[in-house]
């Protein structure tokens, strides 16, 4: 596979080449050096009055935050795929950044925030010189930083085109928070933008790089539960404070749809290896409910795929956090409760075994799986290769979605136009962590 090299760069950009692929390959795992977050085992905390109130993990070495701040001038370039994390949000400090340090082809470059004083907190905890600090208006001088090579975007959903098409303007790679966008024109124009600038484009469908998920697609694909017949998947969680972006309709795009409908629908269609061609809904947005003013409460949909497979998912904002799939054929079941979760996810696989039904319940610690899904998007930088999750993917479910606030406004079936061509790139690895 060919090396990252500056052919890779658009000529207006002064985007620097980076790592070559063996030199990637010949490295050890972990560089950097912070706590590894322990917080949460749910995919989305629920939103509540703490949202902004964000707290740092703890340094394990007290001393080490003072030692970081004068970089050894002796020390070996590192050479991992650099990322400017822009959003210092929930996500970024309690899972992304501690996970940018189990990476073994990724390391945490450059952050940029509209708070300095958590920006420059946050920098010291993991390594990074006060000059790696942007904000959102100076963010283009980071074209000017060689060790930057992707841009990962933790930013509420309607913020992200903006960001993606300012970081591929300046030549760089970009790896998106989930949903992609808040509109199919938005998705389409970052996936222009991108190709244009020569620039990968991934969406951060983490589910798609967890362990248990990826067995249940091999499953599917062996034909161990035979052709799959029906998917059922819930996603709920009890949102707080009325005022925070998620139920604001123009940064989130939506409700609960878009945030955690979003896993639900996404797992109906990775899991199964097909495309919907229908889909029927109803959503809820009661009037009494100062939360819901913008955005829907709940949602249901079915989606019918043409070969009878169908999924019936729900995904709501005002029941206790419930999150579960099941993927069910002739042959067997496999499914997990909790599903879509950080940590603490449970797989079990129902089957006829010597003439009886059997459960097996299988348990792969999925912790990592934001390291994975970033090493992922750098083995896509270092050998030139289209990610697994791209662009289109994010586009896709940004149709569906779209399908759906359709059905639920009309009360009729929309028909869903299928995709053309194959837009996944190769399989994530199976490396562990
Ligand atoms: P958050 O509210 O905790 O953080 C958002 C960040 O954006 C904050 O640092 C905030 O200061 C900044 N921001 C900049 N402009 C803002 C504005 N106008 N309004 C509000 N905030 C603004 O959110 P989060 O939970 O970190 O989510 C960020 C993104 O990550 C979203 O797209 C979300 O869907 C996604 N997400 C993905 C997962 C996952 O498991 N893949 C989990 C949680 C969130």
């Amino acid at each position: 596979m060919p090396d990252f090299k500056p052919k890779d760069v658009p000529v207006d950009s002064a985007c620097t080449p980076g790592p070559t692929r063996r030199s990637f390959l010949s490295r050890g795992a972990v560089g950097l050096a912070a706590a590894v977050a322990t917080r949460s085992s749910w995919a989305e905390m629920p939103a509540s009055a703490t949202e902004n109130t964000v707290k740092l993990p703890q340094i394990q070495d007290p001393k080490r935050e003072q030692a970081e701040e004068t970089p050894d001038p002796n020390s070996p370039p590192d050479d991992r795929v650099g990322y400017a994390i822009v959003g210092l949000g929930r996500l970024s400090l309690d899972q992304i950044l501690p996970a940018l340090s189990a990476c073994k082809y990724s390391r945490v470059a450059a952050l940029v925030s509209g708070d300095p004083d958590k920006a420059r907190k946050a920098a010291r905890q993991y390594g990074l010189r006060e000059a790696d600090v942007w904000d959102y208006q100076n963010f283009e001088r980071l074209a000017d930083n060689p060790r930057v090579h992707v841009v990962y975007i933790v930013l509420p959903n309607g913020m992200h085109k903006e960001f993606t098409v300012r970081a591929a303007r300046i030549g760089k790679h970009v790896l998106c928070e989930k949903p992609m966008a808040t509109s199919a024109t938005d998705c389409q124009t970052m996936i222009d933008v991108c190709r244009q600038a020569n620039r990968k484009l991934m969406i951060a469908y983490r589910s798609q790089y967890e362990p248990m998920d990826r067995m249940i697609v091999k499953m599917v694909q062996q034909g161990k539960i035979g052709p799959v017949c029906e998917f059922i998947a819930g996603n709920s969680q009890n949102v707080g404070d009325p005022s925070q972006w998620r139920l604001k309709k123009a940064l989130a795009g939506g409700g609960a749809l878009p945030d955690i409908g979003l896993y639900a629908l996404n797992a109906a269609r990775f899991l199964s290896g097909e495309e919907p061609v229908e889909v029927m809904a109803t959503t809820t947005k009661p009037d009494h409910d100062p939360r819901f003013r913008e955005v829907e409460e709940s949602v249901h949909f079915v989606l019918r795929f043409p070969s009878g497979f169908t999924a019936t998912c729900i995904a709501s904002y005002r029941s206790h956090e419930s999150r579960f799939f099941r993927l069910q054929g002739p042959q067997g079941w496999a499914g997990m409760d909790p599903a879509f979760g950080y940590n603490g996810l449970r797989m079990r696989h129902g089957a006829m075994i010597d003439g009886k039904n059997a459960v097996t319940e299988i348990t792969i610690d999925p912790n990592n799986q934001f390291a994975r899904e970033i090493d992922h998007m750098s083995q896509g930088v270092i050998s030139n290769t289209t990610p697994h999750t791209p662009g289109e993917e994010g586009l896709q479910d940004q149709r569906i979605m779209e399908a759906i606030y359709e059905s639920a406004r009309t009360g009729a079936a929309v028909k869903i136009a299928r995709p053309t061509g194959i837009w996944r790139g190769p399989e994530p690895s199976e490396e562990t962590f």
